[in-house]
């Protein structure tokens, strides 16, 4: 048990971002997502909302906040969809706590292979979201955690590209 607990805490959890920064997925936002991990064949997939803070004079985003399924969402093995209410009702109350440093920063869910990959209905979703969510910033991040790896891709809402970021080693 210990063990497997310290190989998640271990991982590489920096990613280069494309303005230089890095950005970083807090450890206890990252056990969250590896304990929804699909490895075994009846788990289904598992998502929510990703919030942290612009680090102040850096260009360093950190992921700390996530939300957790909720009891309306739509889970199978193949597709989660957002759907409860709950979510953003969290996103709100991190946001009013935090006298506004907590912010919405795009979403996450999870995929039933190793090293995973964005579906056709995910790069959609994605677009969409870039296309018509009302947020600050330029990008939004959108995580998938697979059964291995987790992996971030960044939206630019001015052109709607979305890159995989890179791991710094
Ligand atoms: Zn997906």
């Amino acid at each position: 048990m210990t063990q497997t607990v310290n190989r998640v805490e271990s991982k590489k959890v920096l990613y280069e971002l494309s303005n230089g920064g890095c950005l970083k997925i807090d450890k206890n936002a990252l056990r969250i997502m590896n304990g929804y991990k699909q490895s075994e064949k009846k788990d289904v997939e598992a998502g929510g909302i990703i919030m942290g803070r612009f680090i102040k004079n850096s260009k360093n985003i950190i992921i700390d906040k996530i939300t957790e399924p909720a009891k309306d969402d739509k889970r199978s093995r193949y597709s989660f969809k957002r759907i409860s209410l709950q979510h953003q009702l969290t996103l709100e109350e991190e946001w009013t706590n935090s006298f506004g440093t907590c912010n919405y920063l795009g979403e996450w869910h999870t995929h039933p292979e190793d090293y995973p990959t964005p579906s056709s209905i995910d790069l959609k979703d994605w677009k969409r979201k870039l296309k018509t969510d009302i947020f600050s910033s330029r990008y939004l991040y959108f995580i998938i955690a697979g059964i291995t790896e987790v992996e971030i891709w960044e939206g630019d809402r001015r052109n709607l590209e979305i890159k995989q970021l890179k791991k710094i080693k």
